[in-house]
């Protein structure tokens, strides 16, 4: 069996199966099993793979048949041009969550004083881990309610050096902090309504549902971090947060409620408004 030949096989059997991307989750598992880059199974799209390659590709073709996300077969998904590393116990970083990144990024870079800022939320620490890798000079606190999503946490933040500059504890959103006050706090909270949960894609069925339910209206999380976050921010301080579709005008309602001002709400690449940031008054 040749590379070219067992590619065209699973494609068909993926697409027969509803897979979204047949081809590229095909490619994508393929490359893993034989470790090497995607282009390479076209250069050698005539090399005859061993019995135990088979055999393995086939087993990850079996799993993805049943809708495990390619990222959970693979072990890694990359962010923020980062490959980190995610398991079963954590959200797979989305693209959309990258805005919320930059967001952070842009004005801990320009905030003057300590740039320290917490992360709520941080399941892979995909969000916390990306800021202090292109912010030298920042510091974080992480929580989550998850301990395992923690441990994958603190794995990441080891592989990406960044292990001394972040500190994870593990609780329910502001409960583990203390007193301290950040520059900034930045979420990504679960923001699903719980009737919606049942009509998501199956693979988002297999992330973690602590990870995605929001709540009846999707809402909790917002009310709970934009109430509480006046006490643990800086003047001036920002408060920033990933929200989902249509929740824009609720969210910036919670946000004015709270006396917070410089308001303002970022598009996603569709154009879809993706983050809420604004200023903890002076
Ligand atoms: N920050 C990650 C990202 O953007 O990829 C994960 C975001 S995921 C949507 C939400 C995270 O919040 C999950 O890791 C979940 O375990 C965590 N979580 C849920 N309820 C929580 C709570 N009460 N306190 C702290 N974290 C919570
Ligand atoms: N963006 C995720 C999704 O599309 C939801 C993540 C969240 O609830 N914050 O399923």
């Amino acid at each position: 069996m040749t590379i070219k030949k067992i590619l065209i096989q699973a494609t068909l059997r993926l697409e027969e199966n509803k897979i979204d991307t047949p081809r590229l989750d095909a490619e994508i598992l393929l490359a893993y099993v034989l470790n090497c880059r995607r282009l390479t199974l076209y250069t050698d799209a005539e090399k005859i793979l061993t019995d135990e390659q088979i055999s393995r590709f086939e087993k990850l073709i079996e799993l993805r048949i049943k809708k495990i996300p390619v990222a959970y077969l693979i072990g890694t998904k990359e962010f923020f041009g980062l490959n980190f590393v995610v398991n079963e116990n954590v959200l797979i970083p989305r693209p959309d969550t990258e805005i919320l990144t930059q967001c952070a990024i842009e004005f801990l870079q320009t905030f003057d004083g300590e740039k320290n800022f917490l992360d709520i939320g941080t399941g892979s620490g995909a969000i916390c881990i990306s800021i202090l890798k292109f912010c030298k000079n920042s510091f974080a606190a992480a929580t989550d309610i998850s301990e395992k999503s923690l441990e994958v946490a603190k794995f990441n933040a080891k592989k990406f050096n960044v292990d001394d500059r972040v500190n994870f504890f593990c609780g329910n959103l502001f409960e583990p902090i203390g007193e301290k006050k950040f520059a900034a706090i930045i979420s990504n909270p679960p923001y699903i309504p719980t009737a919606e949960i049942k009509t998501l894609q199956d693979e988002v069925k297999n992330e973690p549902l602590r990870a995605l339910d929001g709540g009846e209206d999707g809402l909790n999380f917002y009310r709970e971090i934009i109430s509480k976050s006046p006490k643990f921010l800086l003047n001036g301080g920002l408060l920033a947060v990933e929200i989902g579709i249509n929740q824009a005008v609720a969210v910036k309602k919670i946000f004015a409620e709270n006396n917070f001002c410089d308001i303002e709400i970022l598009k996603d690449l569709a154009g879809l408004e993706r983050v809420i940031c604004a200023r903890q008054k002076f």
